[in-house]
């Protein structure tokens, strides 16, 4: 369970998230939507404390995060991005393997992991698992990406637009495996996209962000069917 109560985030004067509050039950896909600055990304990354909160409290699983050991915790929470952020120095394998190592899995168990995860990510050309970042696409970059995050089974997944430079049709292949690993292992996932169809496919629940605010939650239906304001109307007819 992730829980935000009332926090907020300051940078220099500009508020990016104000009084903002939200409980992610164990086990829900919820995405987060909202237009480039809305502060999708800083939210997201107050779980993991890459972002220090000014006021009010996030907690994971009851624990406040400001008060945990910040590399155990960082160790149970899985974290894709766009950016991508791998290793250059370290192969695909190792990439993947980062968490699993660092958590003293055996060197059986991490090989077979790693093998999964490729076949789950359909990253599954001939020795991909030994070449470095640089030799593989953008796409399968990403890959990688998420297949690191996944790689321990934490059962917190933060992704910040992970599939962002893929073409559609890899896109909606790998929403869809996403989509099954986390029904089948009941992992809890907050994501972040501004596509508004990629979060109506994914979402248990989508909350629409706007200058720091959620400004309306709930099932993508509802978006639909009843709009909290025009705002939301815009963004939700602006972007389909
Ligand atoms: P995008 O869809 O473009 O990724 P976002 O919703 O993720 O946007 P954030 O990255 O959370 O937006 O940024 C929200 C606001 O906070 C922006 O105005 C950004 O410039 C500002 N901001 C984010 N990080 C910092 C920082 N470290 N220092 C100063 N300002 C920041
Ligand atoms: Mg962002």
């Amino acid at each position: 369970m992730i829980e935000f109560e009332h926090v907020c985030k300051r940078f220099g004067g500009h508020v990016v998230i104000d009084d903002l509050s939200l409980r992610i039950d164990d086990g829900e896909f919820f995405v987060l939507v909202g237009p480039s600055g809305s502060g999708k990304s800083t939210l997201l990354r107050t779980v993991n404390r890459l972002v220090h909160v000014d006021a009010g409290t996030v907690r994971v699983d009851g624990e406040d995060v400001a008060t945990r050991d910040v590399e155990t915790l960082r160790r149970g929470i899985g974290y894709a991005i766009q950016s991508v952020g791998l290793f250059p120095h370290r192969t695909v394998a190792e990439n993947i393997a980062t968490v699993p190592r660092l958590l003293h899995w055996s060197g059986d168990a991490i090989r077979a992991r790693v093998a999964e995860l490729i076949e789950l990510l359909r990253l599954d050309e001939p020795g991909i698992a030994d070449r470095y970042p640089h030799t593989l696409s953008g796409g399968q970059q990403q890959r990688v990406g998420v297949a690191r995050a996944l790689a321990a089974r934490p059962r917190i997944v933060l992704m910040d637009e992970p599939f962002g430079a893929l073409d559609p049709l890899t896109r909606e292949s790998l929403q869809g495996s996403l989509k099954a690993i986390q029904r089948e292992t009941g992992t809890t996932i907050l994501f972040v996209t501004h596509d508004m169809d990629e979060a109506f496919g994914l979402g248990d629940r989508v909350g629409l962000m706007l200058d720091g605010k959620l400004i309306q939650v709930g099932a993508p239906l509802a978006f639909l069917r009843h709009p909290a304001d025009e705002r939301v109307r815009d963004f939700v007819g602006g972007t389909r």
